[in-house]
């Protein structure tokens, strides 16, 4: 079987595999369509947090697929279901996980980069980690069912988003973007930032989806929150930029009293502002990862037709030729480029 492995930093091939065979309570899945994000893109690039990475590595970890065959002791999975994986396993046993925070679990593993992932045509997988997919979301939506569950955590658990709500979200990557339809599809007024390079792509994508825009690169920030807040500021800020600007900016245009969740982690050292964050009695949450209450709602979200993950998903790019998708991912030609190892 084909797999897509990284050799190296910013080195993969497309290598031939031996067919892994499903041991005890594990499933074989028939890959159909697995997508690449940020994570991948800094694994790809070996950036700093990411260079234990073991190489040569199956990377992949967000996909759907079809169960061919199930090993002793499955019970929950049947041959030809549809599922998706959540990737990331908990250890079950430390202190968060007993306490209800599995997604901040102290010894998690990640698909794709703990172990082997999924940019293959098949990869095996303890039953335990699925989710089934309901039978109106195809497997190409559903191949992005991580990171909407990423962005349905964000939107839905720690953030304070009622309808009507005036709602910035501070990056159009992949986690921004879903976390944008997230809160559209609660009926919050909803403005997605970005930079001259987002107006290629990631911009447009949103305004197909009926979201408003800006390119701060190009209009000035504050006219726009002045604007569309009549000058009281967002309730809820999400940075998605992954960048120490993001979070200083979203306490800038929150209003007192609103919300800044950070979703992206911010790649330098973040001695923040504190003073305003006190006199304004801002909440500034976090987001890390999801949870399985979290995979349900991004799946029966998809299912009622409250998002369109279809019209993100960019099928563009070619098992044979990955590099290509990460190129165009790390120049901002892409949001969400998947790669479709089967046909339904
Ligand atoms: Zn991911
Ligand atoms: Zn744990």
């Amino acid at each position: 079987m084909k797999a897509i492995v990284q050799t190296g930093p910013e080195e993969i091939e497309v290598q031939e595999r031996e067919q892994p065979t499903p041991g005890e309570n594990e499933v074989l899945v028939e890959v159909h369509t697995a997508g690449l994000c940020g994570s991948d893109a800094h694994a790809y690039k070996y950036d700093g947090g990411y260079e234990w990475i073991p190489l040569p590595r199956v990377m992949g970890h967000e996909y759907s697929g079809r169960v061919v065959a199930v090993g002793d002791g499955v019970d929950q999975y049947a041959v030809g279901q549809k599922v998706v994986e959540e990737p990331i396993h908990h250890c079950g046993e430390c202190f968060q996980c007993n306490n209800g925070q599995e997604n901040v679990c102290q010894n998690f593993s990640i698909t794709g980069m703990h172990t082997d992932g999924a940019y293959t045509d098949y990869t095996v997988v303890d039953q335990r980690h699925l989710h089934a997919v309901p039978e109106d979301v195809p497997l190409t939506d559903a191949a992005i069912t991580e990171p909407t569950s990423i962005a349905a955590r964000a939107v839905l658990d720690r953030s304070v988003t009622t309808p009507g709500d005036n709602v910035l979200v501070e990056g159009p990557g992949p986690i921004g973007v879903l976390t944008a339809v997230v809160a559209d599809s609660l009926g919050a007024n909803v403005v997605v930032s970005g930079l001259e390079k987002d107006t290629a792509y990631r911009l447009p994508l949103l305004e197909d989806q009926s979201i408003d825009t800006v390119n701060v690169q190009d209009r000035d920030l504050a006219d726009v929150t002045d604007a569309v807040t009549d000058g009281v500021g967002f309730d809820v800020v999400f940075d998605a930029t992954g960048h120490r600007s993001g979070v200083e900016e979203g306490i800038e245009h929150v209003r007192k009293g609103g919300q800044v969740v950070m979703v992206g982690i911010p790649n330098e050292s973040s001695d923040l502002f504190m003073a305003p964050v006190v006199r304004g009695e801002i909440d500034v949450d976090s987001s890390y990862g999801s949870k399985w209450r979290n995979f349900e709602q991004a799946l029966r979200l998809m299912e009622r037709g409250a998002v369109d993950v279809g019209a993100i998903v960019d099928r563009s790019y070619d098992v044979d030729d990955p590099e290509d998708a990460f190129r165009a991912f790390l120049a901002s030609e892409t949001c969400k480029p998947v790669f479709t190892f089967a046909d339904e």
